[in-house]
């Protein structure tokens, strides 16, 4: 209900200048309560940047199956870290990157639990390792996710993090350009000095998505790359991708997952990388945000353990079917009958 038009509006303009805005006033809701059915936010529970750099840190200095580098630096200065695991060049390789968008951030939570589980030295994650290289960029929007940008968020209801970066420009349409730092670090020293076979891209959606017509809500939402220029083998591997982390979201009992309505501009990832490198790709969309403009995107602290673990399913489960081949036999045909995300709840 508040600032529904600032959707289109603002982040149009704030896209389109990449200059510095202050948005209109609006009553703050800091800690209401049942945010969707889902409690109070708790943002400070959380991986803050710092407590993230030092986990990472942490987990670079025990483990021997991490080696950690900063690959770039944001607008406001914070280094950009890339986790990897895996130094077989001929094995193929899979990068996980989270929170282009700033307010998505359990994404990064999952990733950083997944990071853990790669450094617990298991004779499972060794055996993994031995056939897959793995890379993690946990959080490319940095600054938005710490509030630190030249914008005010005094409408958003928590008013802690935000979808742009400092600069208020939306990363994930600027693959094409690269005129911020943080996605020209990613394309300069990710991907085009790692080569990844395979990228899923984790983000966060509405809170009140459903699955077609139905009142179901769904948990999470994919989509393969959809740019007329993609390859079709590639666009193929993509699906496979897709229908690998779909089969163990759904199996596991919590999850359901709708196929998500997305452009098919090359300026973002999904297609960008697609159509660029041959990287088959995959949007994984967690249900809820952080913080937004628009209550009926934010989604309290309690549904937090589930979606998490719903993504750091998907990464283990991706990652082991790279590793014993198995994702090559993977049945796209759900594609078809996938029903669509349905948006109708959230249009208030
Ligand atoms: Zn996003």
């Amino acid at each position: 209900m508040i600032n529904k038009w600032m959707k289109g509006t603002v982040s149009g303009v704030l896209l389109a200048s990449g200059v510095a805005m202050a948005l209109p006033m609006s009553p703050v809701i800091a800690d209401g309560p049942d945010f969707n059915g889902n409690e109070t936010i708790k943002n400070e529970r959380l991986h803050s940047y710092d407590e993230m750099v030092k986990l990472l840190e942490r987990l670079d200095q025990k483990s021997d199956a991490l080696s950690l580098e900063v690959y770039g630096q944001s607008v406001k200065g914070r280094d950009l870290f890339l986790a990897k695991f895996g130094t077989d060049e001929n094995n193929p390789t899979i990068l996980y990157l989270t929170q282009q968008h700033g307010n998505e951030t359990l994404t990064t939570e999952g990733a950083l639990t997944f990071i853990q589980h790669l450094t617990s030295g298991s004779h499972e994650v060794k055996e993994l390792l031995d056939n897959v290289n793995i890379l993690v960029a946990p959080r490319l929007n940095v600054d938005g996710a710490e509030g630190d940008v030249t914008f005010s968020l005094e409408d958003y209801v928590s008013g802690t993090h935000t979808r742009y970066n400092a600069n208020g420009v939306d990363l994930n349409r600027d693959h094409v350009d690269r005129e911020q730092p943080e996605t020209l670090a990613l394309h300069e020293n990710v991907l085009k000095r790692y080569s990844p076979d395979y990228m899923i891209d984790l983000h966060h959606q509405g809170a009140v998505t459903t699955l077609g017509d139905s009142d179901e809500l769904v948990s999470g939402s994919i989509l393969y790359p959809t740019n007329e220029e993609v390859d079709p083998a590639v666009v193929e591997k993509s699906k496979k991708l897709g229908a690998v982390l779909y089969n163990t979201v759904e199996s596991r009992g919590f999850g359901t997952l709708s196929k998500y309505i997305g452009g098919s501009a090359q300026t973002i990832s999904r297609n960008g990388l697609a159509a660029e490198y041959g990287i088959a790709t995959l949007l994984f969309e967690m249900r809820g945000m952080a913080d937004h403009y628009r209550e009926d995107y934010v989604l309290g602290q309690k549904s937090n353990g589930y979606l998490i673990k719903q993504a750091v399913i998907g990464m283990e489960a991706t990652a082991e079917a790279i590793a014993d081949g198995s994702i090559d036999e993977a049945d796209t045909s759900f594609w078809d009958t996938l029903p669509e995300s349905s948006y109708n709840h959230s249009e208030d």
